[in-house]
């Protein structure tokens, strides 16, 4: 056989090299595996994930919808995440980040439409009840 690390031939039986002294390998020792890269999975969870956190940063400031889209896409991408040997993880990250900052703006911007129409409400109660008193009023003084 031959050495490894100079090349020169070297006697069975040796255990060295003569020329470099480099330890000659053992034929009877197993040849080394190599293990081959194990071919990712495809991960139509992940890309659905960061479909839906797209959706719903794109859609955000659109009432009820973002909140469905939201939580879809926090679920997908979490899945996504969560595949053993699977591609597209990095898709399925930004997807789960997309939908948390989605799901935060659309209930910032649900509030923002709630609080208003709230506080309307609850000035129309008020003036509906000091109408409704001013009735009462106006009753009590007719009929007597
Ligand atoms: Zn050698």
């Amino acid at each position: 056989m031959y050495c490894n690390k100079c090349g020169s031939y070297i006697p069975s039986k040796r255990t060295v090299c003569s020329n470099c002294g480099a330890p000659v390998p053992d034929p009877n020792a197993p040849a080394p595996v190599v293990e081959p890269e194990p071919e990712k999975r495809p991960n139509g969870i992940a890309v659905a994930g960061l479909v839906m956190g797209i959706i719903t940063i794109v859609l955000c400031w659109f009432p009820g919808i973002p909140l469905l889209t939201g939580l879809l896409g926090f679920i997908f991408s979490i899945a996504g995440i969560a595949k053993k040997n699977a591609r597209s993880k990095g898709a399925a990250v930004t997807g789960l980040i997309l939908s948390i900052a989605g799901l935060i703006l659309s209930v910032c911007a649900l509030l923002a439409l709630i609080i208003p129409g709230v506080t309307k409400y609850l000035a129309a109660a008020e003036e509906a009840k000091s109408q409704m008193s001013t009735m009462g009023l106006v009753w009590r003084t007719w009929i007597r």
